[in-house]
């Protein structure tokens, strides 16, 4: 192992985002709802922070965690599935790790075999040629299961190597099955459920940049926690307010305030369920009136 390299001192955050495809968008924008602004550089590659000091870089998502464990930046977002690829694929002590869920970019590592293909179970595939991206991670559940199959490790068109004759079944990322159903494939076991997620060193900062990724996972866990939530907002009498609570066992801390002192009531709760009008239609045969239903757009407990 080569000596570790002296720690850089730094006084700026720097993460590492995707430069174009699925993720990029999604991540651009809970970062700026996080209160980022940044300058655009000609070539679109680094955007430097103006209203905090964290700069993004703009890069393939699979260079990421490879980027993190150099510290060539400190933070990324990338999905779970090429976190995961990494750590398992070696480099397990310097891979980094998954700091927060995001929400976005789901999708699943499934294996898939050609449709006519009765499945019962995983170890019909000893012997067999499975073709995918995600060398490590497959391995690794080979492994576990004491399998033994040969791995077919391919960078792209993964799903079309059992139609060439290069595989015999193959493990790559889903999310509606419809590329599986187009190459005649069906998918038989999810071996990871990936999402998008906020990636960081195993390790402490040591310097200023732990201020300012703590600030982030503030603003970040914030943003995270209203995203499906709704304030409701609502009138009723004291008496039938347990009535109407049962009906909220999503409600968070609600806060009720009497009216003029009198027996009517006005309570504000923040709802995580979807309050659909067949919900405010029962809220208000409970005795609920003036109903209301805000969106929320910040939170800082
Ligand atoms: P890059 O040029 O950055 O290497 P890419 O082609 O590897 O791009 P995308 O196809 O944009 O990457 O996918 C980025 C991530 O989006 C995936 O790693 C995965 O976490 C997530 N994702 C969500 N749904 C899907 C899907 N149906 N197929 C592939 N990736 C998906
Ligand atoms: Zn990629």
């Amino acid at each position: 192992m080569s000596p570790a390299a002296p720690a850089a001192v730094r006084d700026r955050l720097r993460i590492a985002i995707q430069k174009s495809g699925r993720l990029s968008e999604p991540a651009r924008a809970l970062l700026a709802s996080c209160g980022l602004a940044w300058r655009e550089s000609r070539d679109r590659l680094f955007c430097y922070g103006e209203s905090l000091p964290i700069d993004l870089l703009l890069v393939r998502d699979d260079d990421i965690p490879g980027l993190i464990a150099d510290g060539i930046c400190d933070l990324g977002i990338v999905g779970r599935n090429v976190l995961r690829e990494r750590a398992l694929a070696g480099e397990g002590a310097t891979a980094p790790r998954e700091w927060r869920a995001l929400g976005f970019g789901g999708c699943r590592l499934a294996l898939a075999v050609p449709q006519e293909e009765s499945w019962s179970d995983a170890s019909q595939l000893a012997g067999r040629r499975i073709a995918t991206s995600y060398p490590g991670t497959l391995a690794a559940w080979l492994r576990e299961r004491a399998i033994d199959a040969d791995v077919v490790t391919l960078s792209g068109a993964v799903e079309i190597a059992p139609r060439l004759g290069k595989a015999d079944a193959i493990c790559d990322l889903v999310s509606s099955g419809a590329t599986l159903a187009a190459n005649q494939l069906k998918p038989v076991v999810t071996l990871l459920e990936s999402e998008a997620v906020l990636a960081g060193p195993a390790a402490p900062f040591g310097d200023v940049r732990s201020e300012l990724a703590a600030l982030l996972l503030r603003r970040l866990d914030g943003m995270l926690k209203v995203k499906d939530s709704k304030l409701l907002l609502c009138q009723v009498t004291r008496g039938m307010l347990d009535e109407l609570l049962q009906l909220l066992p999503d409600a968070e801390a609600p806060t009720v305030t009497s009216i003029d002192g009198g027996d009517r009531i006005a309570l504000q709760a923040l709802c995580r369920g979807a309050l659909t009008w067949q919900r405010l239609e029962d809220l208000k045969r409970a005795g609920a009136q003036a109903l209301m239903v805000l969106p929320v757009e910040r939170m800082l407990a």
